[in-house]
C-alpha cells in the first residue's frame, strides 16, 4: 500500500468524565457519580484516527511536565505515531477538559487548555523536516491562531495540501483562508464562518459558497447522518454517508477528518477522499468514545 505521510499539528487533552443522575447546581455537590479518563483533544483525536487507518502520523503538540502529558505521548506511541515533535512545556499543565454528563446525555464542560496554549511557530519549525516530507498538514483550533497561520503558510510554501478542521469555530483571517487547500467546518462552524445559516444543502453550497469566494480551495461541510457536502473545482455535491445505528457521535468529526487525510494522501480524488471519511466516521459513531472509538484499516476496508 501507499505510505501516506501526514502531520497533524494541534491539541492533546485529557478528558475527565464525571457521569451523575443530574448536572450540578451552581453551589450544588451530587455524590455517586461514575468516572471515567480519557485521551482527547481535537489534534490528538485526529492523529490517532489517521494512524488507525494506516497513515504515516507525526503529531506536532505540547504537553505539561505531568502524569496526563506522559500518558497521552504513551497512547500515541502505541497508536504508532511520531512523537518526537511533542514537546513538554515545563510550566503549564497538560490540557485537560472536565466534563459532567447527566443520564440524559446533557453536558457541561470546561476546558483548561494550558501547554495547548503554549504550542508556538518555533515548535513547528522544529518539525520542518517532517513537514517537508509530509504529503498532508492536518490542523485544528485548539492550540494559538499565531500558530495555525504559520503552519499553513508553512505547508502551503512548501506544496504540502493543507486541511483546517476549523474547530472550535472562530472568524478566520482571509491571508489563512487563502493558504487552505481544504476546511471542513460542520454545520455550526461554517454558520459561524460566513455568517449563512446552514440547515438545507442548498444552505450548505451558500456558505460553501462564501468560502470558495475568500480563495479557499475545496470546502467540504459535514453533515451528520447525510453525510458531508463538497465544493471544489472538480466536483460538487453532496456525498452521502451510510445509515448506521448510532451509540455515539463524539469525535465523529475527528474521524472525519483523520480518514479525510488520509485518503487525500493517499492521492484519492476528493470524492472518494470524502466517502472514505464518511465511511470511517460512521463507523465511529456505532461505538462509545472518542479516540477509542476511531475505526481501523480492515474495519473500513470492510465495509465495501
Ligand atoms: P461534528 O461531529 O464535528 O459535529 P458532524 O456531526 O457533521 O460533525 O459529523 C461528521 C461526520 O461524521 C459526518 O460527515 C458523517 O460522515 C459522520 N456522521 C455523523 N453523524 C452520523 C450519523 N448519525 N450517521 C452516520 N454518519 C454520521
Amino acid at each position: 500500500m501507499v505510505m501516506s505521510k501526514i502531520v497533524v499539528v494541534g491539541s492533546s487533552n485529557t478528558d475527565m468524565v464525571i457521569k451523575s443522575e443530574h448536572l450540578p447546581a451552581p453551589g450544588e455537590t451530587i455524590l455517586g457519580g461514575e468516572f471515567f479518563m480519557n485521551p482527547g483533544g481535537k489534534g490528538a483525536n485526529q492523529a490517532v484516527a489517521a494512524a488507525r487507518l494506516g497513515g504515516d502520523v507525526v503529531f506536532v503538540a505540547k504537553v505539561g511536565d505531568d502524569i496526563f502529558g506522559q500518558e497521552a505521548v504513551q497512547g500515541f506511541r502505541e497508536a504508532g505515531i511520531n512523537t518526537d515533535y511533542i514537546a513538554t512545556d515545563p510550566e503549564q499543565p497538560s490540557g485537560v477538559a472536565t466534563i459532567m454528563v447527566d443520564n440524559q446525555g446533557e453536558n457541561c464542560i470546561a476546558v483548561a487548555s494550558g501547554a495547548n496554549n503554549a504550542l508556538r511557530p518555533e515548535d513547528v519549525d522544529n518539525a520542518m523536516e517532517q513537514i517537508e516530507g509530509a504529503d498532508v498538514l492536518l490542523m485544528q483550533l485548539e492550540t494559538p491562531i499565531e500558530t495555525v497561520e504559520y503552519a499553513a503558510k508553512l505547508g502551503h510554501d512548501k506544496g504540502k495540501t493543507v486541511i483546517l478542521n476549523p474547530a472550535p469555530a472562530q472568524v478566520l483571517s482571509d491571508e489563512l483562508l487563502a493558504r487552505l487547500d481544504v476546511i471542513t467546518p460542520n454545520e455550526t462552524e461554517a454558520e459561524i464562518l460566513t455568517g449563512t445559516q446552514v440547515e438545507t444543502l442548498e444552505d450548505a453550497q451558500k456558505a460553501a459558497q462564501v468560502l470558495r469566494e475568500r480563495d479557499v480551495g475545496t470546502v467540504i461541510i459535514t453533515l451528520g447522518a447525510q453525510g458531508a457536502f463538497v465544493l471544489s473545482d472538480s466536483f460538487s455535491g453532496l456525498v452521502p454517508v451510510r445509515k448506521v445505528n448510532v451509540v455515539d457521535t463524539t469525535a465523529a468529526g475527528d474521524t472525519f477528518n483523520g480518514a479525510l487525510a488520509v485518503g487525500m494522501a493517499r492521492g484519492m480524488d476528493i470524492e472518494a477522499a470524502v466517502a472514505y471519511a464518511n465511511k470511517a466516521a460512521a463507523v465511529s459513531v456505532t461505538r462509545m468514545g472518542a479516540q477509542a472509538s476511531a475505526p481501523s484499516l480492515d474495519e473500513v476496508e470492510a465495509e465495501d
